[in-house]
Order: C-alpha cells, then sequence, then structure tokens
C-alpha cells in the first residue's frame, strides 16, 4: 500500500485554536492521512476522544496506521460531514469540545494517478472523493450541458475563458466521448489564447479545480454542516475551518459571521422578530495565514485560511 503523503496545513494554529483539553472530545470532519488528528490527540491525552470523519475510505485507512500508535481512543467512520448530525447520534456523542474542517482534497487524493484529480497526469476522468458516489468527472465533462459547463467553469474555476473552455469541450464531444484527464487538459490548451497561456499557473488548474468541486458538491455542505457542529460544541468548545480557495473561504467567514451575530432579521426592522440569538464568538476577526517558514516546505499552505470561533 502506498504511503499517505500530505503534510497537515497550519498545523500549530489549529492546535492552538482548537484549545485541546485533556480527556476532551474532539471531531475531525476531514481526518485525511489523521494529521492533525495525531497532534489533537497527542493533546487529548489517553483520556481523549477522537472521532475521525472521512469520504475517502483510503484517508481513513491510512489515519488508522497513523491513530494506533499513538494515546486515546478514535473511531473512524466513512462518510460525508454533511452527515454529521447522523455520525454523532450513531455514537452517542452528544458535547463535544472542538471540532476541524481541513477542506478540500489531500495531498496523497492529488498524487493518486488513478483517481484523475491531477492535470499533470494522464488518467482516466474521475474526481471522486468517494469511490463508491455517482457521479464522476466522466459524467460531468460529457454529459452536462455547454450552458452548464461554462457556468461551473466560470463559477467554481473563476476562469475567465470558461464560455470557450465549454465550447471546445462540446465540440470535441461530436468525436466521441473525452476519457482521460490529459485529454480534457489539450482541450483546455486548445481553447485558452496562448497569449493568456504564457503568464499565470497552469491553463487547467481553474477549470479542474472547478470540475472536482461540482464533481464532489464541495461548497453546497459547507454552511450546513459548519451550522450543525457548533450545535454540537459544549459552550468553550471551539471550532477550526481551513479553506483553500476564495469560494470556500466566503462560506466559513458568513457562517461564522451569522451564528456570531445571531439575528437575521432585515436591516430595516426596528426590533428583531427572530429572535436567534449568537452561539459563538469570533476568535479570529481575520483568518490565519501561513508563515514564511511553512510555506517554504509545503505549497498547498500557500492557499490556506484558517477560522476560529468559540461557542458561547
Ligand atoms: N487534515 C488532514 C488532511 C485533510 S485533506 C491531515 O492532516 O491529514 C481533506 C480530506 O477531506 C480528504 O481526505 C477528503 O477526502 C476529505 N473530505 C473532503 N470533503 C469531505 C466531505 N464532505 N466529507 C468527508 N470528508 C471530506
Amino acid at each position: 500500500m502506498s504511503e499517505f503523503h500530505h503534510i497537515p496545513v497550519l498545523f500549530d494554529e489549529v492546535i492552538t485554536g482548537l484549545a485541546i483539553k485533556p480527556g476532551g472530545t474532539y471531531v475531525d470532519c476531514t481526518v485525511g492521512g489523521g494529521g492533525h488528528a495525531q497532534g489533537i490527540l497527542a493533546k487529548a491525552g489517553d483520556g481523549g476522544l477522537l472521532i475521525g470523519i472521512d469520504r475517502d475510505p483510503a484517508a481513513l485507512e491510512a489515519a488508522q496506521r497513523r491513530l494506533q500508535k499513538g494515546p486515546g481512543r478514535f473511531v473512524l467512520v466513512h462518510s460525508n460531514y454533511t452527515e454529521l448530525d447522523k455520525v454523532l447520534a450513531a455514537h452517542q456523542i452528544d458535547g463535544v469540545d472542538g471540532f476541524l474542517f481541513d477542506l478540500g482534497v489531500s495531498s496523497h487524493q492529488l498524487d493518486m494517478k488513478d483517481r484523475g484529480f491531477s492535470y499533470h497526469q494522464d488518467a482516466a476522468l474521475d474526481m471522486r472523493m468517494n469511490p463508491q458516489a455517482s457521479l464522476s468527472a466522466y459524467d460531468v465533462v460529457n454529459g452536462y450541458s455547454e450552458r452548464e459547463l461554462a457556468r461551473i467553469i466560470g463559477e467554481y474555476g473563476e476562469e475567465r475563458w470558461a464560455k470557450r473552455i465549454a465550447e471546445f469541450i462540446v465540440a470535441r464531444r461530436q468525436t466521441g466521448p473525452i476519457t482521460t484527464t490529459g485529454q480534457l487538459v489539450d482541450i483546455i490548451k486548445a481553447a485558452v489564447p496562448a497569449s493568456a497561456r504564457r503568464l499565470g499557473p497552469h491553463p487547467a488548474r481553474r477549470t479542474f479545480q472547478a470540475i472536482r468541486i461540482e464533481v464532489n458538491g464541495e461548497l453546497e455542505g459547507i454552511k450546513p454542516a459548519i451550522i450543525s457542529a457548533i450545535d454540537h460544541l459544549k459552550p468553550g468548545g471551539r471550532i477550526c475551518v481551513i479553506s483553500f480557495h476564495s469560494l470556500e473561504d466566503r462560506i466559513v467567514k458568513q457562517s461564522l459571521q451569522e451564528s456570531a451575530k445571531g439575528c437575521v432579521c432585515p436591516k430595516d426592522l426596528p426590533v428583531c422578530t427572530c429572535g436567534n440569538v449568537p452561539k459563538v464568538r469570533l476568535i479570529t476577526r481575520k483568518p490565519i495565514t501561513a508563515g514564511q517558514e511553512e510555506l517554504a516546505t509545503n505549497p498547498r499552505a500557500r492557499s490556506a485560511k484558517l477560522r476560529v470561533a468559540e461557542r458561547l
């Protein structure tokens, strides 16, 4: 079995942000290879309990290997964090001392050629974080209309050439299905003008990000999961969320801000009628980002933003 290569991002900042209590109960909603989880259990000690959720079984196997060497108890669950309520109920977990969300894909997923996440390696178009999920990149690229493709690539990839890329994909489909990441990269390269390709990152980066977000429904689950996590926190418990691009960070920021504000009445109402009360206090007004040292050793940290809140 291949090693799980993934350096946890903002590790010290997460451990500090969670303000870990010995003997506490923690939930890592994106446990991955267990890098952060190991640090959490090391601090929570022998009395500590960690619930680790991931929708990728390969990640859970790696987390199992890593966590079994350390202190504390842990339970690993193959699920989506959108099922958080059910997962916690099934394990009779009531009050939680801290939640971590480390959003997006792991370096390991990007590196595993057969998963089809990377535009650097030619592989079948897949990109499913959960290999049992029904929708794959193949279905999106070959099945979506030109309009849908243009919208996804524009919105989720923030790609200015989205319409042209969608047009080229649909034109190429006329000759047969697009089956590999390599074919998709070639189509994108043909669609993006040479002058635009000379500058900036790989021309396929934004489109691949967009298709990955669509395949895995990465954005719609974030807010409900954060709200649900906050509802399960004990007073004084912490929630840490790491995001990797502006679309994610916007959702994280708004979710935490709304929970901190309580009232959601329209601004022009003279008195509050919604009756919502603040549930958290924001620990970070501005997100925490990686320092020079981490940036030099972990490229994945470049776009990472950590936000922390505490349950009232
Ligand atoms: N913190 C981990 C790395 C996490 S990488 C570590 O230190 O090792 C992000 C992980 O989140 C990936 O393994 C991915 O499969 C998982 N993931 C992403 N979205 C998810 C979701 N909605 N539900 C469950 N797991 C998810």
